[in-house]
């Protein structure tokens, strides 16, 4: 039996003149997302983009489990081809396609969507006619109309007959590279790779920087970022990251500045550097994982003396909200196994026993100056090594 992917489109459905861009894009991630697999028939019509297989031998199964990961779906649903679209033809299908569904079902219902005005029975006929058939199948099966366990969707559109039951839940947002490029900084841990997902989702399309520090930190630490990467990219497609040479600046901090500064001047540091890095890949903005409150560096004073290393936009997705909500999220998106490995962090590399919670900006910045990192930092961009993550 073909089959076909019905997949709706989300809040694009909101975006009024700037739709056919949105619905563009989402085509392009889709057909991305799907090319290893082999050739799709990529189409769209009242906020539907149809998904149909040019050959018989492709993975149904794996390209729903990738469909499922792509922003700018609400939802979709594997649908049933017949063969003709008539009724005849909806009424021998249905009961075959829907055999197992419903064979596990207790109750049902019919829906149907006639999109094509010229099919010559009316939605409620067409309901009737598939209802009263299924019923006579499947004698176990009562009709719910309220609170069915199955409903049976019948659609009648103008490329054809469709039947598909429940429609599983997409990945919502909006297509990624609808909404500019920013720079995620990543480090090892549980929460920069579910910020990365969170603005992804959002329709940013990412560049990752990462600061390490060899031989503090040590080459397993960097590959552990790299998987989270990996799979971060699931969702949000490819990206580079760009790892930074570090070891010489924490060096300098550790020796030229005061100790209770260390963390607040690193995290200025390593703003400083990604807006570098991000300026010339035209990222607009940086995007950390810090939360409000975590530790000493993400205080409200913290982050104000953070803020103010860069002129550039900082999202932080994760500001307000608790670990255990973040780990759910990275439960989800399957970076959580990775985060925990207990590799080390530059961030752990030479941490003061009394970190400043509430620094004082004009003394953060006379220790910055005083030290003068701009000739390290300046080394660091001319050897930044770059990795691509698919
Ligand atoms: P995470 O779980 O993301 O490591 P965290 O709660 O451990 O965050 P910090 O270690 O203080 O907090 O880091 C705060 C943010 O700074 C991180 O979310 C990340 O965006 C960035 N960051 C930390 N370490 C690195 C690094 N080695 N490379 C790039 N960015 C980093
Ligand atoms: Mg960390």
């Amino acid at each position: 039996m073909k089959e076909i992917l019905l997949l709706k489109d989300g809040e694009i459905v909101l975006k009024g003149l700037n739709r056919r861009q949105f619905e563009d894009a989402l085509k392009r991630n889709i057909k991305h997302s799907l090319s290893d697999l082999g050739r799709f028939d990529i189409s769209s019509a009242q906020s539907t983009i149809y998904l149909r297989p040019l050959s018989d031998d492709i993975d149904l199964d794996e390209a729903c489990d990738r469909v499922s990961r792509i922003f700018g779906i609400v939802s979709f649903s594997r649908a049933a081809v017949c063969p003709e679209k008539t009724l005849e033809s909806v009424l021998e299908t249905a009961p075959v396609y829907l055999e197992k569904i419903l064979g596990s079902a207790k109750t049902f219902k019919v829906e149907a969507k006639r999109s094509d005005k010229k099919f010559p029975f009316k939605s409620p006929e067409i309901c009737r006619e598939t209802g009263g058939l299924l019923l006579s199948k499947f004698p176990h099966l009562s009709v719910d109309v309220h609170n069915p366990d199955v409903t049976v969707y019948v659609e009648i559109r103008d490329f054809g007959a469709y039947i598909h039951a429940d429609p599983i839940r997409g990945a919502g947002g909006i297509p990624v590279g609808t909404g500019g490029r920013a720079a995620i900084l990543i480090s090892g841990g549980i929460d920069s790779p579910v910020a990365a997902y969170m603005m992804a989702k959002r329709g940013i399309k990412l560049t990752a920087i990462h600061f390490a520090s060899p031989p503090y930190t040590s080459a397993r630490a960097e590959e552990k970022v790299v998987k989270l990467l990996q799979k971060v990219s699931r969702y949000a497609g490819p990206m580079r990251m760009y790892t930074v040479p570090f070891t010489k600046l924490q060096e300098k901090l550790r020796d030229d500045c005061p100790e209770e500064l260390f963390t607040i001047i690193m995290r200025r540091l390593m703003m400083q550097i990604s807006e570098r890095i991000a300026k010339q890949r035209d990222c607009a903005a940086l995007i950390t994982g810090e939360s409000l409150g975590q530790v000493a560096s993400q205080t409200i004073g913290a982050l104000g003396c953070t803020d103010e290393a860069t002129d550039m936009v900082v999202f932080r997705p994760l500001i307000g909200m608790d670990k255990q909500e973040i780990i759910n999220i990275s439960y989800k998106i399957d970076t959580y196994e990775t985060s925990i490995e207990p590799y080390e962090d530059c961030c752990t590399v030479f941490t003061p026993r009394h970190p400043r919670t509430k620094p004082i900006l004009k003394f953060v910045k006379a220790a910055q100056e005083q030290a003068n990192f701009e000739p390290l930092i300046e080394e660091a961009l001319n050897n930044l090594k770059i990795t691509y993550i698919e």
